[in-house]
């Protein structure tokens, strides 16, 4: 059964035994035995079987021009894939069959082709090494060549990767065995984790592979001298894209120090409940804040702009700096017009570096590199005037290095071709051997046209052809009604239905000449286009730089322009701890509600205004609200404008942003304990120069256990966290906490009551609310009328019931504070440890004895709700009422009406029968 084919095949697939093999066969990848089932199964695509001697084979193909796509799905499926070429043409082959090679293997993380990436958004390959408390990370972008690499903490590691989204991470392949949790946590983290040799992520050989590859003695120039497992992590990567991609990595010119100092880091459920980069519900990117804030002309700046999303700035001075270009780009409109138009149409200058560094970039991809190249003198112009120091720094990082594009513009034609290997790159001019085999071959053309000519005349048959084919070259043709007028040296070579074609020794040198000048032609030209790819890539550090440079001012322009349109203003920016907006709107909400959003103000500093807690009922705009104050002061620590009639804002150095699990209903699997996580994440992390939004933390669980814990986290934030906080809940109770504890607020959505309903007015005011509207809502949203009547007659005995058996009114005290101990407070009145009965139930912080508060609370509400069905919401009828109702009055006469009436006073009460005895 074995082919030398199939022998091949084998030969191969050992070697990629974890990848799916695409084999070249002729136009086809051809994937044979359980990679095709795989294949078959993930792509959809039909599953067929040859025969193998008495063994049949399943196969799968796919036609080679559409591999890509069908390898990205793969690779979303979380499969590698490695692309097994024809090393050399069949036609010419020598040996018995094509020699085939790997030439590259396809993983999530190392994908450079153009349709499957994200034009926006960087593809990261990331990987980690160490123990203990310190973690190696260096991360990579193989599209663009940008490499970086940082000694992280394990909580930093975790943040880091929320920012990045590897689609791919490495990890030592003995990690993957030994640490299953910490494996575990990675791959929630990112996309595919992939375990590879230990030997890679060693220091000492990594720096030594590093140091090759950068052709330097030591990594000190890229200030990475002294890091440590992160050198092992970033080796690893250096290898794995060796062993992976099997194409130069020139684009890879220099490895940047990760650490990021002077930027607020954002954890994962901060960059999801603020809705960054996708809206929570949907996933949407365009009800995101990216969403509204995009404007970027280019894919560079599109992914510059989330990578500033990400990473707020902490210093004053380089937010200012942001600030000063944004402002310059606002005010000056048709400097930011002339900027956005020159940059529109620009060529992603950063992936084409790349392109042209793993020897990837096509004739068309340096076509557009010229002209990109040629616009950039245009854009720098427009910056000549400009005074902002990030604009006249960007104007000279954008200086063209202006011999790359003298050789582009002299060496390609207009508009090259998508492949090099027809030819057709070249301008005349540009090689002299190029342009005299294109002579020959363009000769040979008008030659044959003339030779036509003279045959017909020779003939006389009119309707004689000269045409080509491949497999024939050359040939005459002629119909078989002039058959008797063939000359005698024309030979046979083909016959036809109603044609024959020949051949004359003229024709057939001719065709020689034509066909060998054509293919030396092409080979030449495929040299030379190798070599000005070669000589492109001298350039590519120049290339990143005024890519970079693209970018920064793509992103700057983009920030003012969306500020104008949308009536946004620049913030004072300071180190002080104060936030003060004044009517602050939300950049996505007032985008896409039809009402007119309704401008809200906050105040927050670090003294009396350090906690605020808002409370209102659902639907009033809470959760709007304080997100809204998180992504304004993101806003201004990105640099940006931000949708407010004024803001002052005192950055922050880290923005904690945490939703209820019950609130949280996008992530199904969310639960209780995941919301305690974060919120404990909060308590240890946070410090006073922090801004902490909680969104109905506490939810998750019951009412009491609910509303203590909301208690304790915010008195924790208030008294040893000192960050700045809003709280929006519905646990009403916690306004109490402003009477008790200085530097808490309240404040409310204020609401109008119109009948039994309400109408949400969306203003936050000071102050807190006492009720939580629960059932105006209940009923707005259609809950039908009898329930709600009897849910309020359920509420109503169940708040006396609160006043009866505590015997005073709900209210919070502060007990004396006890030295040494942490103070506690109870919720509902009773000290801790206080011995009593129906206190002891109610007070949700103090576990009763054997649960005794569960059950007195469930005791309590059951008989106060029984007490409610005793007061009937239809009363029964009454021997009076009856009465009344049975008085025909038309039957009575005046004096019988006065009887009557009498009788009916004794019977109220007023002296005189007894209910009982009434006359009907
Ligand atoms: P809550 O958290 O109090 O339940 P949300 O913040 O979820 O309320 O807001 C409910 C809805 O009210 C939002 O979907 C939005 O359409 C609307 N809304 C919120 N704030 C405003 C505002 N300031 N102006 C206008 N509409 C708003
Ligand atoms: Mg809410």
């Amino acid at each position: 059964m074995a082919t030398p084919l199939m022998d091949q095949y084998h030969r191969i697939k050992k070697q990629h035994p974890d990848a799916i093999l695409f084999f070249r066969l002729g136009d086809f990848y051809e994937m044979f035995y359980e990679d095709a089932k795989t294949a078959a199964r993930l792509l959809g695509i039909t599953l067929t079987s040859r025969q193998k001697g008495d063994m049949r084979v399943p196969m799968a193909g796919v036609p080679y021009h559409a591999a890509a796509t069908y390898i990205n799905r793969l690779l979303r499926a979380g499969q590698r894939v490695a692309v097994c070429d024809q090393m050399e043409d069949p036609e010419t082959a020598q040996g018995e069959i094509v020699d085939r090679e790997v030439t590259r293997v396809v993983t999530p993380g190392t994908l450079i082709d153009d349709g499957v990436l994200e034009d926006k958004r960087n593809n990261f390959l990331a990987a980690v090494c160490g123990s203990g408390a310190m973690r190696g990370l260096a991360w990579i972008d193989c599209s663009t060549g940008e490499f970086q690499a940082a000694d992280v903490t394990r909580e930093q590691l975790i943040h880091e990767l929320a920012r990045l989204v590897p689609s791919e991470c490495l990890i030592p392949a003995s990690g993957a065995e030994s640490d299953a949790g910490e494996v575990e946590a990675l791959r929630r983290a990112v996309g595919v984790v992939t375990p590879f040799h230990d030997w890679t992520f060693d220091p000492a050989n990594a720096r030594k592979g590093l140091c090759e590859h950068f052709g330097t003695s030591s990594l000190d120039g890229f200030g990475c001298g002294d890091l440590g497992p992160a050198v092992g992590a970033a080796g690893a990567i250096l290898e794995y894209l060796h062993e992976t991609h099997r194409a130069s990595l020139k684009h890879v010119t220099r490895l940047v120090r990760g650490e990021r100092v002077g930027v607020c880091v954002l954890d994962r459920a901060s960059i999801r409940a603020l809705e960054l980069t996708e809206s929570l519900r949907e996933g949407d990117r365009k009800t995101s804040l990216l969403g509204v804030l995009d404007r970027t002309q280019t894919a560079m700046g599109g992914r510059m702009l989330r990578d500033w999303l990400l990473g707020p700035l902490t210093g004053v001075e380089a937010i200012r700096r942001r600030q000063a270009g944004v402002r310059e780009l606002m005010t000056d409109s048709s400097l930011r017009a002339a900027c956005r138009r020159a940059l529109q149409g620009m060529s992603d200058l950063e992936r084409l570096a790349g392109k042209i560094g793993a020897g990837r970039a096509t004739p068309r991809d340096l076509g557009g590199l010229r002209d990109t190249l040629g616009a950039l003198p245009v854009l720098a112009a427009h910056l000549a005037e400009a005074r902002a120091p990030i604009l006249v720094e960007t104007r000279a990082d954008l200086e063209v290095p202006g011999e790359l594009a003298d050789l582009l513009r002299r060496a390609l034609v207009d508009n090259p071709p998508a492949v090099m290997k027809e030819g057709g790159i070249f301008r005349a001019g540009w090689h002299e051997e190029l342009d005299r085999l294109q002579g020959i071959g363009a000769k040979g053309k008008s030659w044959i046209a003339a030779f036509e000519a003279d045959e017909i005349r020779r003939t006389g048959i009119p309707s004689l052809k000269v045409g080509f084919n491949a497999v024939f070259g050359y040939y005459i043709e002629v119909t078989n009604t002039h058959r008797e007028k063939i000359p005698a040296d024309y030979h046979r070579k083909q016959t036809l239905k109603n044609a024959e074609r020949y051949v004359t020794p003229a024709l057939k040198k001719q065709e020689e000449e034509i066909l060998h000048a054509e293919e030396r032609a092409r080979k030449l030209s495929q040299g030379l286009f190798v070599e000005l790819r070669d000589r492109a890539a001298g350039f590519i550090p120049a290339l990143q730089r005024v890519a970079r440079a693209a970018a920064v001012l793509d992103v700057l322009a983009a920030l003012a322009d969306a500020a104008v349109e949308h009536d946004y203003v620049l913030p004072d920016v300071d180190d002080g701890g104060r936030i003060e907006i004044v009517d602050g709107r939300h950049p996505v909400v007032e985008r896409t509600i039809s009402d007119r959003f309704v401008p809200n103000d906050v105040l927050l500093d670090t003294d009396g205004h350090r906690v605020v807690i808002l409370t209102g009922p659902n639907m009033a705009g809470k959760s709007t609200y304080i997100r809204q104050v998180a992504v304004l002061v993101l806003l201004a620590q990105v640099g940006s404008a931000l949708p407010a009639r004024s803001a002052r804002i005192g950055v922050a150095d880290r923005i904690f942003t945490r939703v209820g699990a019950a609130d949280d209903l996008a992530r199904g699997a969310s639960t209780f304990m995941v919301e305690m996580n974060e919120t404990a994440a909060i308590l240890h992390n946070a410090t006073p120069r922090s801004l902490v939004i909680l969104d109905e933390v506490g939810r998750g669980t019951s009412t009491y256990d609910g509303l203590a814990i909301a208690w304790a986290v915010t008195e924790h934030l208030l008294e040893r966290t000192r960050a700045r906080t809003l709280f929006a809940t519905h646990y009403h109770e916690l306004t109490e906490l402003a009477r008790l504890m200085p530097g808490v607020k309240n404040y409310h959505v204020a609401v109008r009551e119109w009948g039994e309903g309400v109408v949400f007015l969306h203003k936050i005011l000071e102050g807190g609310t006492d009720k939580s509207y629960g059932l105006h809502v209940a009923r707005l949203a259609g809950v039908p009328r009898d329930v709600v009547a009897r849910a309020r007659a359920i509420l109503a005995a169940l708040e006396e019931a609160a006043l009866d058996e505590a015997d005073r009114p709900r209210a919070a005290r502060r007990p004396k504070e006890r030295s040494g101990e942490p103070r506690q407070l109870s919720l509902f009145g009773g000290r801790p440890g206080e011995k009593a009965g129906a206190e002891g139930e109610e007070a949700g912080t103090e576990p009763g004895p054997e649960g005794a508060g569960g059950m007195g609370r469930a005791s309590r509400v059951a008989r106060a709700v029984a007490r409610s069905a005793a007061a009937p919401a239809a009363p029964v009828e009454d021997p009076l009422r009856q009465a009344l109702k049975a008085l025909d009055i038309n039957q009575l006469t005046p004096i019988q009406a006065l009887e009557k009436l009498a009788e009916l006073r004794r019977a109220a009460g007023g002296g005189g029968a007894a209910p009982g005895s009434i006359p009907s």
